[in-house]
This record gives structure tokens, sequence and C-alpha cells, in this order.
């Protein structure tokens, strides 16, 4: 027998998935019985490339060039387009850095921007522009964050955000998580990530150690738009989380074209539900370069919410809400 040697063998499961993930339009589009890109020399991609994991693609609808998974992460023509107030740093990021890596924009959190990548890439991510090299820190590099942290006893609750801050391995993020452990006044550590749902092999043993042995109340927010991504195995994973102690809320972006029905946004919070993730927000999209064509209007957006409140109990409903840069809150709509 040939034993494979070699840093595969030590690697955990989902950063191989990760290290696989397509990152080719022609390939993604064959894997979906798809034509090819009409011009596959001209990619609009604009320094932000396709970026997709296998367990995603699965979840998508072979033949369907509109499915709202693959909308989400194909590059378009439309992107090229810069249709006035649209901007590359929509929700004010750069003003609000308190420290390298870290936002301080509201009463009592801070943001920590620990992953500088993500697993993939969601054409209208809103810091699709953000210069995650010069404004977050290299690997284990926290420590004027935390002294930040440490100094301001207002703060009781620190957000893990990026770039998705789940593919930071676990021991790096254990390491972090004791760093904030120490920090008396701190309460609460919330982790905002996709991997969950497009990853959920992420979901893994060394994960629930680290995220059990915490003394901080963990939040974890995961970010689904559609139903048809939760499958039976992220549902599975969804619910190990909510089995370990774990809170799980769920934010989404309306999204033109891929969730903007009353009927997608009542099935995905019953969906969420069933894997023990209630809803949190709705979220305007943020007007970020290379994303109009995903905009929704707020006044269908309101019209949708309430479509909503017809449709499901008030504990299925998420807020509806929009940052605006410089407020001190989200704002309600
Ligand atoms: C959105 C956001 C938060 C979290 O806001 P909540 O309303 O508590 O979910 C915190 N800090 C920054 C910089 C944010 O953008
Ligand atoms: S996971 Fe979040 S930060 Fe990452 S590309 Fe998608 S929207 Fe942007």
């Amino acid at each position: 027998m040939i034993l494979t040697k070699g840093p595969l063998l030590h690697t955990p499961l989902w950063q191989q998935e990760l290290a696989r993930a397509v990152t080719c339009r022609r390939e993604l589009l064959r894997r979906l019985g798809l034509p090819p890109p009409e011009d596959p020399e001209h990619s609009p991609e604009e320094g932000f490339p396709l970026r997709v994991p296998e367990s995603f693609i699965s979840r998508m609808e072979p033949g369907n060039p509109r499915d709202p998974l693959l909308l989400q992460v194909l590059p378009q023509e439309q992107e090229r387009l810069s249709p006035p107030g649209y901007h590359t740093d929509p929700v004010g990021d750069g003003e609000a850095l308190a420290a390298p890596g870290l936002l301080h924009k509201y009463h009592g959190r801070v943001l920590l921007v620990a992953g500088r990548s993500c697993a993939l890439h969601c054409r209208f991510c809103f810091r699709r522009h953000f210069p995650y090299r010069e404004a977050a820190p290299h690997s284990d590099r926290w420590d004027a964050a935390l002294e930040y942290i440490a100094a301001d006893p207002t703060i009781s609750e620190v957000i893990l955000s990026g770039g998705d801050p789940l593919t930071l391995s676990d021991g790096r993020l254990a390491r972090l998580a004791a760093g904030l452990d120490s920090i008396p006044h701190l309460r609460r550590i919330r982790i905002h990530s996709r991997l969950p749902v497009v990853l959920p092999s992420r979901v893994s043993d060394p994960l629930l150690e680290w995220l059990g042995r915490t003394r901080l109340q963990p939040v974890v927010v995961i970010h689904a738009n559609h139903p048809n991504e939760i499958d039976g195995e992220v549902g599975q994973a969804l619910r190990r989380l909510a089995a370990a102690g774990i809170m799980l809320l769920n934010q989404t972006v309306l999204l033109r074209g891929i969730n903007d029905r009353a009927e997608t946004l009542a099935a995905l919070s019953e969906t969420l539900w069933q894997a023990r993730v209630a809803p949190y927000y709705l979220h305007l999209l943020d007007r970020v370069q290379g994303a109009a064509h995903f905009a929704t209007g707020a006044s269908r957006a309101r019209a949708l919410h309430r479509r909503m409140r017809d449709m499901l109990p008030g504990y299925l409903i998420p807020r509806l809400v929009r940052e605006r840069a410089g407020a001190p809150a989200k704002l309600a709509l």
C-alpha cells in the first residue's frame, strides 16, 4: 500500500474544498450544462474574480441560466456600469477604522475584519473594493485591536467579520478568541460568516471545540439569500451549531431577480427556522460600484416586507434595514 504523504493528509476537508473552488467562468457554465461565455477573453470581473466552491455549485439547477445561486456568483457585463450614487466604499468603512482591522461605528460593539478572503465571491459584496491588504492585519497581529477593545469598557461585543472570519484556521481563531476572553468587559462574540451555508464541512469538531471553550456567549450570523442554499447537508451543519448552544441568526440582502418575491423570502425564513436559525436583517443593497443591477427600490422593499408580514408569524420576519455611512445604527425602513 502506498500512503499519500504531504500536507494534504493533515489539511481539514473544508480547506481542501476551498482550495478546489471554481474560479473560471467557462468551467462553471460547463458544469451546469450552459453555453460558454460569449467573449471569454473579455472578463467583467474587474479585480474581484469569480470564486465558488463545489458544494455551492451542487445546489444550482443544471441548465438554468437564471438560477438564483448562479446569479449571486457569476460575473456579468453590467458590473462595468457605474451609475451615480454607487461608490467603492458605500458604508464609510474607511472612516470607522479605530485600529488596524477594527471598525468602531456603533455603541457597545466593534467589528474585527478577521478574514481577509471569502469562500465565494458574491457579486453584490459591499466590501468588494475593501483594501484588505492595507486595512486588515496579517495573520495573528491583533495586538492593536485587542488593546483598543481592552481600553474601552463600553464595548461588550466583538463581531468577527471580514472577508469571512471562518476562512481562518481554527488554531488562529482559538488564539484570537482566547485573547478576547481575557478582556473582562466583553460578553459576546459574534461571527458573521457565509461558510456554514457555502461550505457546510466548515462546521467541524475543532470549530465547535474553541467556540464551546470561550466564556463569551457565541452568536453566529449566517448570510443566506435564497432557500435553495439550504440543502440537507447545510441543515445538518446548522443544527449541529444550534445543538452546541450557539445562537443562530440570518441576514439576507434583497437582490433583484434572485430573492425579490415575498414567497421566496417567506420560504427562506421557514427553511432556516427548521434548521434552528432565526431571521435577523433583510438588507437593502449597499450601493457599491459594480452591483447596481441587483438593486431594489425602498418602496418595493417595503411592499415585499408587508406581504411577508401577511404570510408569517412575527418571529419569522427579519427587520428591513439599510446602512448609511455615519449613522449610529442600521436604519430601519
Ligand atoms: C453592521 C455593523 C455592526 C452590527 O450592527 P448590528 O445592528 O448590531 O447587527 C457593527 N459594526 C459595524 C461596523 C457594522 O457595519
Ligand atoms: S461572503 Fe460577505 S464579505 Fe465575502 S464576498 Fe460575500 S458578501 Fe462579500
